[in-house]
């Protein structure tokens, strides 16, 4: 019998969803319900008869889930909830609670919405969907799978914040990172494709898509990420700033009579690839370049730039690094940006062969040439499928 976990991603306004067979990896259906709480809702259920499209009010998450339920039981595959492991749910924010899967009971949902201040956004969306699949699968075990778990390992010289530390416990504020589920798939997929244990390896993640993330990665553990406190530091994204000297920011409130509101606007809706050329999306972004854009030239070496920096400050921190692995939109998809970030940097022992690099990557590939010190790869990531087994691996002890 087949290992079943539904895999939820719950937002304030939406619920991604996929069915995930453990034992195969495979993804048996895909959805996500959106505007909910808006006058129109939509619903796109992809499963074995292809896709279907609904639209018509959704009143809140629980109405969604139903939906869901309903698409399953009328288009397939057929979602018994006997035969379901576990229900994973993505959480964003687990703060220094927790350092690794947790079984959703009263006390973990109080732990999660007691870290909602540090993020606003995402984690009372994410009860709102624990609430709902609970309500829906009352007899399966949920589990919460944290973004920040992976980077429960980061030394203190790496997430603590240089300021009054006083200020900084009372507010909690210190490096949390994000993306963890990624990172960890990633550098797990890394070490078993080359087959070696995961502590024998050092390895500099890059995660690309909109958001994105580097983290170093040394046995198997994260030892310093580029996104703080909130995804909003480090690399470059699609619509956020990453580092910045948080004096613009005085200076923004000061000469520019900023609101907290607008600085957070600013930076994370209109800031990074959008703020500096106008495009989120690559394909644009080289679509301009090609065509002489001088504006977009500069924001793509802006990008790169901020990439091989963390590259260099990783390597630093790591002293030697085996492997340097790119995931997610960007990174699986994007050849231009993977050898221009890594450009010059030959000397580090770190080569992209054009040739091994071209292309979109679907399957885990090697782009450095054979002899080459620090093995570059593309690794497709998979959060759901890590997402399904770490759910797993906690119900089964
Ligand atoms: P997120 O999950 O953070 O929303 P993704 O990992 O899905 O983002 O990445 C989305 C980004 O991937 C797009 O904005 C685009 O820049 C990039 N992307 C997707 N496909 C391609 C492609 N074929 N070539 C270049 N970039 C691509």
């Amino acid at each position: 019998m087949s290992t079943l976990v539904l895999v939820i991603n719950s937002g304030s306004s939406s619920i991604k969803y996929q069915l995930v067979d453990v034992d195969t990896h495979e993804a048996l259906a895909t959805g996500l319900v959106e505007r909910i709480g808006l006058a129109v809702g939509r619903l796109k259920h992809e499963g074995p008869n292809g896709d279907v499209v609904l639209e018509q009010p959704i009143a809140n998450h629980e109405a969604g889930m139903e939906l869901v339920l309903a698409q399953f039981a009328e288009h397939g595959p057929a979602l018994d909830p006997a035969t379901l492991t576990a229900v994973g749910h993505r959480v964003v924010q687990g703060g220094d609670v927790f350092d690794g899967p947790a079984l959703i009971d009263d006390t973990v949902i109080a732990q999660i919405a007691d870290l909602a201040p540090l993020a606003p956004l995402h984690n009372p969306a994410h009860l709102d969907g624990i609430r709902a699949a609970q309500a829906a699968f009352p007899q399966v075990p949920h589990v919460a799978i944290f973004d920040t778990a992976f980077h429960r390992t980061l030394p203190p010289e790496a997430y603590t914040y240089a300021i009054d530390q006083k200020v900084a416990h009372e507010f909690r504020i210190r490096r949390y990172g994000a993306h963890g589920t990624s990172h960890k798939f990633v550098s797990r997929t890394v070490a078993e494709h080359l087959g070696k244990d995961v502590s024998e390896l050092n390895t500099i993640v890059l995660h690309l898509g909109n958001g994105a993330s580097a983290t170093a990665v040394r046995g198997g553990q994260s030892v310093e990420t580029s996104m703080g406190l909130t995804p909003l530091e480090g690399l470059v994204m699609g619509t956020r700033s990453g580092d910045i000297d948080p004096a613009a920011l005085f200076h923004l409130a000061r000469q520019g009579g900023y609101s907290i509101d607008q600085l957070d606007d600013l930076l994370n809706r209109r800031s990074g690839m959008l703020g500096l050329c106008g495009h989120t999306d690559m394909r644009d972004v080289h679509d301009a370049v090609a065509a002489g854009d001088e504006v977009t030239e500069t924001a793509l070496k802006v990008y790169y730039h901020r990439i091989k920096g963390y590259v260099g400050q990783y390597m630093a921190h790591l002293g030697h690094v085996d492997v340097i692995a790119f995931t997610a939109g960007i990174g699986e998809n994007d050849d231009i940006v993977r050898l221009g970030a890594l450009a010059g940097l030959e000397k580090f022992g770190i080569v992209v062969d054009p040739e091994r690099n071209a292309g979109r990557k679907k399957q885990i590939t090697v782009i450095s040439p054979d002899d080459a010190p620090v093995t570059v790869l593309v690794v497709p990531t998979n959060e759901e499928l890590e997402i399904a087994r770490q759910s797993v691996e906690l119900v089964r002890g």
